[in-house]
């Protein structure tokens, strides 16, 4: 096994992520690079890191963060290491990974080929069918006309689901009811495709109705040593985007979580996956369980796993890039039989979204940021403190606050008391709505499938 030591790390991120990357170097003794867009010379994780360079000049605030190139040139004159992509931007980019490991940058993720497996969501669900995972009925590959789509409903009935092949967050998906909708559906459908994701493919997959959605979090070393760290319930969504998220998930029972959690190790195994990544599957009422996706990097919602199994998965993906195994000195993770879970945590997603305008993103100055605190509770905060100016040209994510209690009933406790204790003044934010959502009787039973945001009208403010 190859090993190699880091010592400076460039985050190839912006935000609560790039922090979150910046702290976990921090505690290792790594020294961090950060990269700014121009419109993000105020942005905050620029102060958390060592170091900060202006990357991709004159590009648009987005594609500054995407600019390849302008990043090796910034980790090449500044002697980094390493480059941790977060979440979003790079993270999934197979070029990027194969860039960084060409200029001997050790790149904290899977290997180039695992982004391009499971980049393409029909080629991940070959996958996970090779692996004897079971995948929801679907076209096994991108359909090539409206035939195909048609024989497909005609052979498995509506609703169907026809997704872009790279669609990502929630987006390029679209749910049809029946056949009068199906022609302009999926010519609507390869447009966005096209539009988002630069590639017009997409395949169908039959819709399911009330799946629950449960992910589990696994980690890979170099030798092929693969541990899972349990699952977490990401059905709290609007829209097929998660809002709130949950660890381990309430009333699965440790047979659908055995099999759920082996099923995820034993599709990563298969592939020979390295470092950290999250299985996706729905779970239907009756208990069966469908592979849905592959993220083949740190998830947003990783905190809630860390705070059950006391695992710090990102100081975790940087001792593996450095070539340590799982069972090597410094060791984060043990066994998979010591691997516990304690309590559940659950997270609030906390977006500058106007909650009684549809969700618009707001922007603007924030002339007051207090938060809460105290045992249990956890922030993961971006650009989240007084004078900050929030601009239009990112997600709205403002600040992550997870809370953790021996039962789920006290860590939904400390979420509802912390989400009112937040004084957020200049501009929006979603905190009403996550409130009525954590005292929600169907949410603190755990009664919850990917549908309760949509179909419960009392939610919205
Ligand atoms: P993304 O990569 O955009 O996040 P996913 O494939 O992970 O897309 O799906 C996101 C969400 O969309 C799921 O959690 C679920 O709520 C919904 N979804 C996706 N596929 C299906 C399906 N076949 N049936 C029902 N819901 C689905």
């Amino acid at each position: 096994m190859s090993q190699r030591s880091i010592r400076k790390l460039l985050v190839a991120n912006r935000g609560e992520i790039a922090i979150r990357v910046c702290r976990a170097c921090n505690e290792l003794g790594i020294r961090t690079v950060a990269i700014y867009s121009k419109e993000d010379i105020g942005s905050y994780h620029r102060y958390k890191a060592d170091e900060s360079y202006l990357v991709g000049e004159g590009k648009k605030p987005i594609e500054a963060y995407l600019d390849i190139e302008s990043i090796i040139e910034i980790a090449k004159a500044h002697d980094v290491d390493a480059i941790h992509p977060g979440y979003g931007f790079l993270s999934e980019n197979a070029d990027f990974a194969r860039r960084c490991d060409e200029e001997g940058i050790v790149f904290v993720g899977p290997k180039p080929e695992h982004l391009v497996t499971f980049g393409d969501k029909s080629a991940a669900r070959a996958a996970a069918e090779r692996a004897g995972i079971p995948v929801i009925p679907g076209s096994g590959g991108p359909v090539k006309s409206i035939d195909d789509v048609k024989s497909f409903a005609a052979a498995h009935g509506f609703p169907i689901i026809i997704k872009a092949v790279l669609g990502g967050g929630g987006r390029g998906m679209r749910i049809v009811r029946s056949n009068k909708s199906l022609e302009e559906a999926f010519v609507r459908a390869k447009s966005e495709a096209k539009q988002t994701f630069g590639k017009e493919d997409v395949y169908v997959e039959k819709y399911l109705d009330d799946p629950r959605h449960i992910e589990v979090q696994v980690i890979a070393d170099q030798s092929g040593e693969t541990v899972h760290l349990f699952e977490r319930d990401c059905s709290v969504q609007r829209r097929h985007q998660k809002v709130v998220e949950v660890a381990p998930s309430q009333g699965l029972g440790s047979k659908l979580r055995h099999d759920i959690c082996e099923a995820a190790v034993r599709l990563m195994k298969s592939v020979n996956y390295l470092n950290a990544g999250t299985v996706e599957f729905l779970v239907v009422p009756s208990g069966k369980f469908y592979f849905i996706e592959v993220n083949p990097r740190v998830q947003v919602e990783h905190t809630v796993t860390e705070l059950i199994t006391g695992i710090d998965i990102v100081q975790s993906q940087i001792l593996i890039a450095e070539g340590f195994g799982l069972h090597d000195d410094p060791i984060l993770i043990p066994d998979q039989k010591d691997i516990q879970t304690n309590g559940y945590a659950i997270q609030c997603r906390v977006t500058t979204e106007d909650p009684s305008n549809n969700f618009m993103p707001d922007t603007g100055k924030i002339v007051a940021y207090r938060s809460g605190g105290g045992f249990g509770v956890r922030l993961d905060a971006g650009n989240a403190f007084t004078g900050s100016v929030i601009t239009p040209y990112y997600d709205s994510l403002l600040v992550k606050l997870s809370t953790s209690g021996r039962t789920f009933k006290s860590a939904a406790a400390k979420m509802l008391r912390n989400l009112k204790e937040f004084r957020i003044r200049g501009l929006k934010t979603n905190i009403p709505f996550l409130i009525n959502v954590v005292q929600h009787p169907d949410f603190l039973s755990g009664n919850v499938s990917t549908t309760f945001i949509d179909t419960t009208p009392e939610l919205f403010v």
